[in-house]
């Protein structure tokens, strides 16, 4: 349960400094970056590793639910930003349930990238309602979401797979990109290879389906 679980009532009542001191010194510190990349269900947090000295000007997080996780590479990234000073001050992890109260955490357009690796696939017709993908949670995502900005998804189910596309594809806010212009991506090599499941998806000689969508604008607004 999560409910010894801490959510800011608002964006701007989250308290940045505890992830990226060097840029927030203090939670009311005026500061003009904001978190862009989003892992949701980051896991061991190669990913967001990997990406931290590629975008060293993005602010990035893991948001992961299982506290021991979170421990871990909460431990991971303080590790690597004492052995290379002035590195990975961008990346940092909370422990959240990203089905819940993401909108608490981040402003309107905030985010130019979120990925969604190897999530759950709660195989069940029954459990369908706890994918992390799903009509409900994707007005929230393109809600924190810059128009422009990418959501990477990638699995080695193919019936999740198919179920994330066809509910990506059924929304009036994502526009699939086609795979030839996701080989492009200087992410999408990272997003197959970076994060512990797809390294272990590798080892097992699995398949990794990929979809990338863009972010478009709202024909309302
Ligand atoms: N993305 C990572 C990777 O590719 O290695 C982890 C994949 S793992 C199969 C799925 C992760 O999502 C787990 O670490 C799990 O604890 C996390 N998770 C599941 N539901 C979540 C939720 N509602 N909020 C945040 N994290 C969640």
């Amino acid at each position: 349960s999560d409910h010894q679980l801490e959510y800011p009532t608002m964006p701007s009542e989250m308290d940045w400094s505890k992830h990226y001191p060097t840029y927030y010194p203090t939670k009311d510190a005026e500061c003009d970056k904001k978190v862009e990349f989003a892992d949701i269900g980051c896991g061991y947090g190669g990913l967001l590793i990997a990406l931290a000295p590629l975008f060293p000007e993005k602010l990035m997080i893991g948001m992961e639910i299982r506290l021991k996780v979170e421990e871990y590479v909460y431990e991971r990234i303080k590790a690597l930003r004492l052995q290379k000073p002035g590195s990975y001050q961008n990346v940092s992890i909370m422990r959240m349930n990203a089905m819940k109260f993401l909108p608490n955490f981040f402003e309107k357009g905030q985010l130019t990238k979120t990925f969604f690796l190897f999530p759950d696939p709660h195989f069940k017709a029954r459990k369908h309602k706890a994918r992390i993908i799903s009509t409900t949670l994707l007005a929230e995502y393109a809600y924190i979401m810059k128009v422009g900005g990418i959501l990477y998804t990638i699995t080695d189910v193919r019936d999740l797979h198919e179920w994330m596309v066809e509910h990506l594809d059924a929304h009036p806010l994502f526009e699939r990109i086609p795979d030839a212009e996701c080989e492009q991506d200087p992410v999408v090599e990272h997003v197959r290879t970076a994060t512990e499941e797809g390294k272990k998806v590798a080892r097992n000689e699995g398949d990794k389906f990929l979809a990338c969508y863009r972010r478009i604008e709202d024909p309302l607004e």
